[in-house]
């Protein structure tokens, strides 16, 4: 088959597109993750019917809780938008005139404590609905034991409304047990982003069953649903707190029914919409993730990654084949990625340019161009997409090589 012509290529020519070879992971850019078809199938089902979201919201929490064995979810338009919401419900509880002032968070404890390692560039998701990031530790293994506890002690006041760990790997970094069980001595929930986390399902539980009050998931990463979708698992309360400010609540009270509500406790009234009304996710994207979700239970991973070993060999077999002076290829990732390095980070960008520029058009990872390197990652390549992408590589190398900056 010609790698441009199938039905998919020509649907989105029609639209004025051109579609790429995705070898960059699962990056926001390009849209996420390729859709399984049973993940498409649900989509446009709910796409040509109407099912109240609420309803959907409902039954998402259910899978989520079998999935990460939370004590409720809830999905929002990604993972970002999961913190969003988690440092509202953290901020605002079910207390609706707090919700209905957010961002403004005069009077209400807004501090979110954080190790200054875990600082990254999507956590400004936390300050949308007026959190304020306390900082502790050090940038670097300081003492080799990580962050002191009493540095970490130091951080709560009585203005702080939640801790927050992001899964990176990072040594000297507060352990997340330890993490958790100091958030809880002062009575604060503690928020995860776990968008990066890997699968198997046990990785998200984990996060779970050592103490985070509320986990932040992508949707359109490892969990194979639709790049605008994540889901936020965690304390009953705390997600009924998040999904009461995002979902629409243009209800009349007589007819309200609060989410997840089985105690009677809590708030009766509708709230406005609120700080997460602009993450709201449609029912096309609640159905993908619903449908992703069941499938996690089931995928084999073992196999998945097989697959990725055999691409990553088969790319690196051949770059080391052309035998290029100063281009290598191997693999030490346990995803699988392939790094290429490079005699210089201006060849390894000018690849880059010209994997993007070729024909077929392929995106990589480029990251690490400034350390020679670019990473060519597997996880949304095809099996038809494999010999296209490696003769793609093999021609932006040569070129290089070559001094011709262009493949
Ligand atoms: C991808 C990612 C996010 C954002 O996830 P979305 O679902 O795209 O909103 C947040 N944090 C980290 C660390 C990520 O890698």
């Amino acid at each position: 088959m010609n790698y441009h012509l199938n039905n998919d290529h020509e649907l989105l020519a029609a639209l004025g597109l051109r579609p790429v070879i995705n070898a960059a992971g699962y990056p926001s850019r390009l849209g996420g993750t390729r859709l399984a078809p049973a993940v498409v199938a649900a989509m446009s089902a709910a796409a040509r019917t109407f099912v109240p979201i609420a309803e959907m919201q409902a039954r998402a929490s259910e899978l989520i809780v079998a999935l990460t064995g939370a004590e409720a979810g809830c999905v929002a338009s990604g993972a970002d938008a999961c913190l969003t919401l988690a440092a509202a419900a953290c901020i605002a509880g079910d207390d609706l005139a707090a919700m209905d002032r957010l961002p403004d968070t005069t009077g209400l404890r807004n501090e979110i404590v954080m190790h200054r390692a875990h600082r990254n560039p999507f956590d400004h998701a936390l300050r949308i609905p007026g959190g304020r990031l306390v900082e502790f530790g050090y940038l670097g293994p300081s003492s080799g034991v990580g962050a002191y506890h009493w540095q970490m002690h130091a951080a709560f006041t009585e203005r702080t409304a939640a801790s927050f760990y992001a899964d990176s790997p990072m040594g000297w970094v507060i352990d997340f047990k330890t993490f958790a069980a100091i958030s809880h001595e002062h009575g604060v929930p503690v928020i995860v982003d776990a968008a990066p986390t890997q699968l198997p399902p046990e990785n998200l539980r984990r996060w779970v069953e050592l103490g985070a009050d509320l986990v932040a998931c992508a949707g359109g990463k490892y969990i194979g649903g639709p790049a605008a979708s994540g889901f936020l698992a965690g304390r009953r309360h705390l997600v009924r707190a998040a999904t009461m400010q995002q979902q629409d609540a243009f209800i009349h009270p007589e007819v309200y029914q609060v989410p997840l509500e089985e105690t009677g406790a809590g708030p009766h009234e509708p709230p406005h919409q609120g700080v997460g009304r602009v993450l709201k996710v449609g029912r096309e994207e609640l159905a993908g993730l619903m449908a992703a979700l069941q499938l996690c239970g089931s995928r084999s991973y073992a196999e998945e990654r097989r697959q990725r070993i055999a691409l990553a060999e088969q790319l690196i077999a051949a770059v080391n084949g052309l035998e290029c002076k100063g281009v290598t290829a191997n693999s030490s990732d346990p995803s699988n990625v392939v790094t290429i390095t490079f005699a210089s980070a201006q060849d390894a960008a000018r690849t880059v340019q010209a994997l993007q520029e070729g024909s077929p058009r392929i995106f990589v990872g480029n990251t690490r161009i400034t350390q020679r390197e670019i990473m060519v990652m597997p996880h949304c390549v095809t099996q038809e997409e494999g010999k296209p992408l490696e003769d793609g590589l093999l021609r932006a190398i040569a070129a290089i090589a070559h001094g011709r900056g262009k493949a």
